[in-house]
């Protein structure tokens, strides 16, 4: 990144700025797709690595419609809506240009004509909604309360004191099996924390991954209003997006909080949890964002072998493939993608364990035949398991 133009150097950037000195996403945006298109030199290398369908067009075509105030033809409008933002195109690049950025630069000049999918995930997202988006969150609020009361404290609340710890789980408070665990392992560890999640807390990363910079630039600020109330030393999540919007939060406002995975937060408690093999053979599918773009694969594999055998998937961290959650299954090749990625897992091992809650998510809606887990069951598992259940062992 150091040759990123307007690059003005960590410490000289003024509070609340974006990336390299930038106030906005979209100023940001602006500046590097255009350097980008001027590195292109063409080489299709992008287009090879991306496994998303699309059309026939070349390059020239893709830089044509990804500069500012171009239109851009239907055949590259549903190319830019099938992306997912997995970022397999940026590693194979030879001139170091962004083609995920310089793609979701194209979504944001399509903003006004988003396929519905797209709008109905945004519709009830964030804490600027509008009007019929603030009524559909309340809705919805109301109902999960009643459905999960256990959780209902946790959902749409704002911690107000001091809190050494902060978990945020943002909109996948909802998540109601993902939550339960989550509080169950924290309150285990026993230090003291506080709960940030709602709808009305949403990163700002989905509307940004949508191409609603200016939304996702005030989500981002919303956020950051509400965390330092808490003052926290320490922010946990288990959403790959909310650990980047909390990564941008920090580098925006010159915070000195340290942003943890959920999993990296307990492994620095592991001797708070039993040590038993829970599980004798699982696999890992990583997640773009965690694995490729914070090489954060480490923190998986460090959790399964303490508590199970790992069988590797043959594309694995930086090399992962997406679970094709960002484009709302618009791609029709989206399911095919998952059935070969869960037919593999389930060649290897009983059980795929995935590093994020999207992906996880994602992958439960189906039956593929094999389970799907995440991290943090495994956690659980070993306070359940002892050294008894489903052939648990002492590794
Ligand atoms: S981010 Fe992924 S889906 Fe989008 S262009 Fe790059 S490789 Fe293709
Ligand atoms: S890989 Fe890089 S240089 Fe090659 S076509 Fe894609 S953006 Fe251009």
């Amino acid at each position: 990144v150091s040759e990123v133009p307007g690059q003005r150097g960590k410490h000289a950037r003024p509070q609340g700025t974006w990336d390299h000195g930038f106030s906005t996403i979209k100023e940001f945006m602006v500046e590097w797709v255009s350097r980008d298109i001027e590195l292109c030199i063409g080489c299709k290398r992008c287009m090879e690595a991306c496994p998303v369908t699309k059309k026939h067009f070349g390059i020239g075509e893709l830089n044509h419609a990804t500069e500012v105030g171009t239109g851009v033809p239907e055949s590259i409008k549903e190319f830019a809506w099938n992306c997912v933002q997995c970022g397999r195109c940026v590693p194979v690049c030879p001139a170091g240009a962004r083609r995920d950025y310089m793609v979701l630069f194209i979504k944001h000049k399509l903003r006004g004509e988003a396929p519905r999918s797209y709008k109905r995930y945004l519709a009830i997202k964030g804490p600027f909604p509008g009007i019929p988006g603030k009524i559909g969150q309340t809705i919805y609020a109301m109902t999960q309360k009643r459905k999960h009361r256990g959780l209902a404290r946790f959902m749409e609340t704002l911690p107000r004191e001091k809190t050494p710890l902060l978990f945020y789980p943002g909109c996948y408070v909802y998540v109601a099996d993902v939550m339960k665990r989550t509080l169950r392992l924290l309150d285990h560890v026993g230090k003291p924390y506080a709960v940030l999640g709602g709808l009305t807390t949403c990163c700002g990363i989905p509307q940004l991954l949508h191409g609603e910079f200016e939304l996702a630039d005030r989500c981002l600020d919303a956020l950051h209003e509400k965390i330092m109330p808490g003052d926290p030393s320490i922010i946990i999540t288990a959403c790959a997006e909310c650990f980047e919007a909390l990564l941008r939060i920090k580098a925006k406002f010159g915070e000195d909080f340290e942003v943890l995975t959920v999993a990296e937060y307990l492994l620095r408690h592991a001797d708070r949890f039993p040590a038993v093999r829970v599980r004798e053979k699982v696999t890992l599918h990583d997640s773009c964002r965690l694995a490729r773009r914070y090489r954060k694969g480490n923190v998986a594999r460090e959790v399964v072998a303490r508590f199970a055998g790992l069988e590797e998937m043959e594309r694995t961290r930086e090399n992962t493939m997406c679970c094709y959650y960002w484009n709302h299954d618009l791609d029709p090749a989206n399911h095919q993608h998952r059935v070969e990625r869960t037919a593999e897992a389930g060649r290897k091992a009983q059980a795929m364990v995935c590093d994020c809650i999207s992906c996880y998510d994602e992958y439960i809606k189906d039956d593929y035949g094999i389970e799907i887990i995440e991290l943090l069951h495994l956690f659980e598992e070993s306070l359940e398991t002892g050294a008894g259940r489903k052939g648990g062992t002492t590794p």
